[in-house]
């Protein structure tokens, strides 16, 4: 496992290889996909394939991992692969960063032919900011290269978005991520499979679970959701799911807890139907006590509820409005 190994990305790797033998690299390149799926990862992968001083392999070509700017770009202290930095209580990328930027992508390259910008979750920036950033985004000095990563492009500037090339980057298959936690050797099989169960081929958020010993605090709260629906009490149901604020991140986090608890609702449809259920949530004994008290219409009624409030959050919908929707349509 070099520190450029990628798993269950053989498209990105085929199309950034493609890109990088054209010779006619994008000036801007955003790689989209939900959080976890190694958006940056990529993005870092592609700066070395950049300026990797002998590229591995023919199609597709790879960075080696070895050379001076591979081992500088995998450390993150390669002078010429900036990764601008997100600040104030709501991390977004401020006007005063994005002018340094601008100004700054005018100064010539320390050690390659190549300046390269990496902005991770660009979705935190507003328009005003983004706008500031056009201009070099449209034409940039020679060399110059931006490479973002977002989990929505509908939060990017339309003439940012037809500047760049978008690659999305999806969840590996589970194999490859098993793979993954297996050359990593880091972990016990039980939990890896565990893990497996609940976040699939979204390797950054399994890794994050493991991390944490198996404790997630979003899994906790789908949890909580789960039983508070199981014993009917409206209060700690709300009590749950609920964010305190409404900020971009709130918003990712709610997200999160939903899709679990989503998930757990499927189990307990699922359970309704067959008696041997593959369960893919996180709380199997949860669903099955919710299977023994709904029907499957009752519970697929609130599966439905559910994909109505995920579908608000993407429309930017405050959280508490969603929550209380989500409360009154389910009690
Ligand atoms: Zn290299």
């Amino acid at each position: 496992m070099n520190s450029f190994s990628l798993y269950g990305k053989a498209d990105v790797v085929k199309k950034l290889s493609m890109m990088k033998k054209s010779g006619r690299t994008p000036h801007a390149v955003i790689f989209s996909g939900e959080s976890g799926v190694g958006k940056l990862t990529v993005a870092k992968y592609f700066a070395a394939l950049l300026i990797c001083e002998s590229p591995q392999g023919d199609t597709p070509c790879a960075p080696c991992g070895n050379c001076r700017q591979c081992r500088r770009v995998a450390a993150d202290i390669h002078p010429d692969v900036i990764t601008p930095s997100r600040t104030g209580k709501s991390q977004i990328y401020t006007r005063d960063t994005m002018r340094d930027i601008a100004a700054d992508s005018f100064i010539k390259p320390n050690d390659t032919d190549r300046k390269i910008y990496i902005f991770p979750d660009f979705e935190n920036t507003d328009i005003g900011s983004q706008n500031l950033l056009l201009k070099v985004v449209e034409e940039p000095p020679g060399g110059v290269q931006f490479i973002f990563t977002v989990t929505d492009t509908a939060k990017i500037l339309p003439t940012i978005l037809s500047r760049a090339v978008t690659v999305n980057v999806f969840p590996a298959a589970e194999s490859e991520a098993e793979r993954f936690f297996e050359d990593l050797a880091k972990f016990e099989k039980a939990d890896v499979i565990k893990t497996l169960q609940v976040f699939h081929g979204n390797i950054g958020e399994g890794l994050k679970y493991l991390e944490n010993g198996c404790h997630s605090e979003d899994i906790n709260r789908a949890v909580k959701a789960s039983d508070a629906l199981f014993s009917g009490n409206e209060y700690d149901f709300n009590l749950a799911l609920f964010e305190g604020s409404d900020t971009v991140e709130s918003r990712a986090k709610l997200r999160k807890v939903l899709t679990l608890f989503e998930k757990i609702i499927r189990d307990a449809v699922i359970v309704c139907e067959t008696d041997n259920a593959d369960f893919i949530s996180p709380y199997p004994e949860g669903a099955k006590r919710l299977a023994a008290k709904f029907s499957a219409r009752r519970l697929a009624a609130i599966y439905d509820s559910l994909t109505e409030a995920l579908n608000a959050l993407s429309y930017n919908t405050n959280t508490a409005l969603v929550v209380a929707a989500l409360a009154a349509d389910i009690f």
